[in-house]
């Protein structure tokens, strides 16, 4: 997994050659019959109309942060520069990230231009001195994203990016940021449409989140460190337990393992917590009990997974967010 090099990210070299220019103009065409996630809404957002994302033309950001609780390749000693963008594609009962992802009023406030955006992206580079730019469900705003590099690049941005999905991104989408992501980071939350449906208000979760990681990838394939031990390029599929056997983690790790690879980074979380709407909902209100976590670790063990995290029971209190403590969500 380890390599003694740091590679340019590709943006760099699709910015020189006038590609770059070339898919943000394709991504802004789109949004005017906005089809940039699997939703397809088709509506105009460059005059303002909103889809599912409840988003219009201007990137939402919510929250940018040096996050030292990512994975150690991605937080590394300097921490992982996250940009949380407001509002979602998704509507996840258990979100803990709900009072950004769920709130679009709220959110209004957090609008900024495509050029801020970029200005962001720096400051993580050269005032918080992050490893990379961590894009926190970026789904509905990749055309704004690629906008923001055509001006941050020339600034001087040479930071990987990290696109950390909850893996409901369109195969399109994702073919027209080939080069441009270094590191791809989907969620695989669900094995089960219904589940997604009750859950997340998605009925084709399951079939586009395995093409979007599967084309993931394809671009970067397996997870490459530098000497340092800090992620260059590479894919790391997350996947959260959830009670009751909910997201269907067997199945998932299955398919990790024949359609991929055993040899695909994976990142085990167990920090379930009935955060949002869960307490309500009896089948979600707990957290994940230690048959069921060993359960699966004793299966990736036995399936011959070989990279990756798998998250302590008791390590769970960090990852709670409070989004209303300004600059600073996770040290509340
Ligand atoms: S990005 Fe938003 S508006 Fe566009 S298709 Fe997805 S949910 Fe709909």
């Amino acid at each position: 997994m380890t390599e003694d090099c740091s590679p340019k990210p590709g943006y760099i070299a699709l910015y020189e050659s006038g590609e770059l220019a070339r898919r943000a103009a394709a991504f802004k065409k789109r949004l005017a019959l906005c089809d940039i996630c699997p939703r397809t809404c088709t509506v105009n957002r460059l005059e303002g109309q909103k889809g599912f994302c409840n988003s219009a033309f201007l990137p939402i950001v919510s929250s940018v942060v040096a996050h030292f609780g990512e994975e150690p390749v991605l937080s590394g000693i300097s921490g992982s520069g996250t940009i949380f963008f407001g509002n979602c594609n998704l509507r996840c009962a258990f979100c803990q990230n709900y009072q950004i992802s769920q709130n679009p009023q709220a959110q209004q406030k957090n609008e900024m231009s495509i050029s801020a955006l970029a200005q962001k992206m720096l400051y993580i580079q050269d005032g918080l001195n992050c490893h990379n730019i961590n894009l926190v469900s970026p789904s509905h705003f990749v055309p704004q994203i690629v906008m923001a590099l055509l001006e941050a690049v020339p600034e001087g941005l040479h930071l990987p990016l990290v696109f950390n999905s909850g893996g409901y991104d369109s195969l399109e989408t994702l073919q027209a940021l080939d080069g441009i992501i270094s590191i791809y980071l989907p969620d695989i939350k669900y094995s089960s449409d219904e589940n997604s449906l009750k859950y997340s208000m998605v009925r084709d979760y399951v079939r586009h989140s395995r093409a979007a990681i599967q084309e993931m990838y394809r671009q970067v394939g397996n997870l490459v460190t530098d000497d340092e031990g800090i992620a260059v390029s590479g894919m790391i599929v997350r996947h959260l337990i959830l009670p009751n056997e909910i997201a269907g983690s067997k199945e998932t790790l299955i398919w990790l393992t024949e359609e991929l690879s055993p040899s695909v980074t994976i990142s085990i979380m167990s920090q379930y917590y009935p955060s949002n709407r869960a307490g309500n909902i009896p089948e979600l209100s707990r957290s994940i009990n230690p048959g069921e976590y060993e359960e699966i670790v004793k299966l990736a063990d036995k399936l011959g997974m070989e990279n990756g995290w798998i998250q302590e029971m008791e390590s769970k209190e960090y990852y709670l967010p409070d989004f209303t403590s300004g600059d600073k969500p996770f040290n509340a």
